[in-house]
C-alpha cells in the first residue's frame, strides 16, 4: 500500500480506564489509511458519496490464487467453490468464477443467480436445508450437484429423479463432533447416531439416486487447524464405511468453509495476525491428513477423492472496506467521547461480532481517547465500535472500517436508510460502481396502494 509510513507524532500519555478493552491490542491512534488497492479514498467519497463500500478486484483474485496454490501443491485433485451467501454481488462472484471457482449456493435465489451469471449447472453445489420441488426439478434437469440435508429431501429428490427417468448423483451433508468446534447438528445427517449410515443405505438401495460425495461444514471462523484434521479423519473413515456397506464410490469430499479471516472477534485481545492461521497452514494440516487417510487408495485416476473447498470469509473479507463519515460528536453522561457516523449495523452486520479495524483517512491531531462509534439508526444497539482509541474527530472526517467483505453485502438490512454505492477498484485501478446506491424508487418498487388509500387528506387535528 502506498501510504504505509506513519508520520511522526508527539508522544502522548493516555490514562487507561479500568476494564478498557484496548490494553493489549494495537492502538489505532497515530495510524491512518489514506488509500485502498492503490487508490486514494477521499476523492472517492466526494464522487460516490458517503458511506461507501470499496472492493479490490486484485485482492479477490490474489486470495483465490493463494488458496488454490496452497492446496494444489499438496493434493492432486482440488476444487474451489465460491460460497455465494458470503458476498453474492455479481462482480465478486464473477471475479471468482474467472479464477476457476465453482458456485456453492444454498437457496433457490442463489441457484438462479449463479445460473443467470452463466455458471454451468455441473459447477454448482446446491447446499442448504430448504430446496423445494420446483427448484429441485430444475436442478435435476440441469444436472447441478445436490447436497442432501435431510430424509424428506432425499425422498422428494428420489421421486423427482424417478419421474424424470434419471439417475442422480448426490452428496450427503454430514455432521459429527470434531472435538474442536460446537457441532452444527441441525444440518445434514449425524454420523455418531447412525443416522448418516442409514441414509446412505437408503440411497444405496435407490434405483434413481447414487451416492458420490460427502460434505460437511464444521462452522465458521475456525482458528484451530486441528479441527480440520479431525474432520478429514472422520469423513474418510465414514467414506470407507459407506463404500463397504453400500458399494457406492465416493468421488468427492467437500470440507465446507470456515477458515478465519484477518478480523478480530469481540472479546479476543490478541491481534488477528497472531491468532489466524495462514491459508498455507490450513492447507498443510488438511492435505497431510487427507493424503495419509487416502494413501491406500490407488494414486492414479479417480480413486483419490476430489477435495472440495468452500471457503467464504477468508477469500473476501480483506478485499472490501467500508468508509463512513462523522455526522456529529457527543459527550456521554459518563464522560466518554462518542461520535455518530453515517453507517451503522444496517451496513455492517458483522459489527455485532467483530471489532473491525477503524482508521481515519488522514493523520488526526490530538490525544487519543476511548470513543464509542454509533451508527445513524434509531436503535440503541446500533454500535459500530463500543470502544476504540481515537483522537478527536471533526464532523465530516472519514473512517475506514476493515475488513468487511464477508457477510455484510448479503446480511445488510434495509432499515430507515438507503444502502450506499458499492464500487470496485479493478486491477488497472479503474473504478466501477458494482451496486448502485438505493433511492426512494428502489425502496418502494415492490409496494402498491389500494385505490382508497391513494390520498392522504384527513381531518385537521386541533
Ligand atoms: C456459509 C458456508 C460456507 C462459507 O463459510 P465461511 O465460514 O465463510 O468460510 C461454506 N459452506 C457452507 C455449506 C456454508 O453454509
Amino acid at each position: 500500500m502506498k501510504h504505509s509510513k506513519t508520520p511522526w507524532q508527539k508522544p502522548t500519555l493516555t490514562a487507561h480506564h479500568m476494564g478498557a478493552l484496548n490494553k493489549f491490542g494495537r492502538s489505532t491512534n497515530q495510524q491512518y489509511q489514506a488509500c485502498f488497492a492503490g487508490v486514494d479514498i477521499q476523492p472517492l467519497l466526494a464522487r460516490y458519496g458517503s458511506p461507501l463500500f470499496i472492493l479490490s478486484e486484485a485482492r479477490l483474485r490474489q486470495n483465490v490464487r493463494r488458496l488454490l496454490q496452497a492446496f494444489n501443491r499438496r493434493y492432486e485433485r482440488v476444487t474451489y467453490s465460491w460460497s455465494y451467501k458470503t458476498n453474492y454481488l455479481a462482480a465478486v462472484c464473477n471475479t471468482f468464477h474467472q479464477e476457476g471457482a465453482w458456485a456453492e449456493v444454498v437457496s433457490a435465489f442463489e441457484y438462479e443467480k449463479a445460473r443467470s451469471l452463466g455458471v454451468p449447472a455441473e459447477k454448482i453445489l446446491f447446499n442448504g436445508p430448504h430446496k423445494e420441488r420446483p427448484i429441485l426439478e430444475r436442478v435435476v434437469a440441469e444436472g447441478a450437484r445436490i447436497h442432501l440435508d435431510h430424509l424428506d429431501e432425499l425422498y422428494l429428490l428420489e421421486s423427482i429423479a424417478r419421474e424424470a427417468g434419471r439417475q442422480v448423483d448426490v452428496t450427503m451433508r454430514l455432521n459429527f463432533d470434531s472435538g474442536y468446534t460446537e457441532p452444527w447438528t441441525r444440518f445434514g445427517f449425524n454420523i455418531e447416531s447412525g443416522q448418516a449410515l442409514d441414509a446412505a443405505k437408503i440411497i444405496g438401495n435407490s434405483a434413481h439416486l447414487q451416492l458420490s460425495g460427502l460434505h460437511s461444514h464444521l462452522g465458521t471462523f475456525i482458528q484451530d487447524t486441528r479441527a480440520y484434521v479431525a474432520q478429514i479423519n472422520i469423513m474418510c473413515a465414514f467414506m470407507e464405511e459407506v463404500e463397504q456397506a453400500t458399494g457406492c464410490h465416493i468421488d468427492s469430499l467437500d470440507i465446507g468453509g470456515g477458515f478465519a479471516s484477518m478480523n478480530s472477534l469481540q472479546g479476543s485481545y490478541l491481534p488477528p495476525e497472531q491468532l489466524v492461521p495462514g491459508i498455507e497452514q490450513y492447507a498443510e494440516a488438511i492435505c497431510t491428513a487427507l493424503n495419509a487417510a487416502t494413501s491406500h487408495r490407488p494414486q492414479q485416476g479417480k480413486n483419490k477423492p476430489r477435495l472440495i473447498l468452500e471457503s467464504g470469509r477468508a477469500m473476501v473479507d480483506d478485499a472490501e472496506i467500508l468508509v463512513s463519515s462523522v455526522v456529529a460528536n457527543k459527550r456521554m453522561p459518563d464522560g466518554r467521547r462518542a461520535a455518530v457516523l453515517d453507517a451503522g449495523v444496517n451496513l455492517l452486520f458483522t459489527g455485532f461480532w467483530y471489532n473491525h479495524q477503524v482508521m481515519p483517512t488522514r493523520p488526526l491531531d490530538g490525544i487519543a481517547e476511548d470513543t464509542i462509534l454509533y451508527g445513524p439508526l434509531c436503535m440503541n444497539i446500533d454500535v459500530m465500535r463500543a470502544s476504540v482509541m481515537l483522537p478527536p474527530l471533526n464532523v465530516g472526517d472519514a473512517l475506514v472500517f476493515s475488513p468487511v467483505g464477508a457477510y455484510n453485502n448479503t446480511q445488510w438490512m434495509q432499515f430507515i436508510e438507503y444502502r450506499p454505492n458499492v464500487v470496485m477498484i479493478h486491477e488497472d485501478q479503474q473504478l466501477s460502481v458494482v451496486r448502485k446506491a438505493e433511492d426512494l424508487q428502489v425502496m418502494t418498487a415492490q409496494e402498491s396502494l389500494p385505490e382508497h388509500l391513494l390520498h392522504v387528506d384527513g381531518p385537521e387535528q386541533t
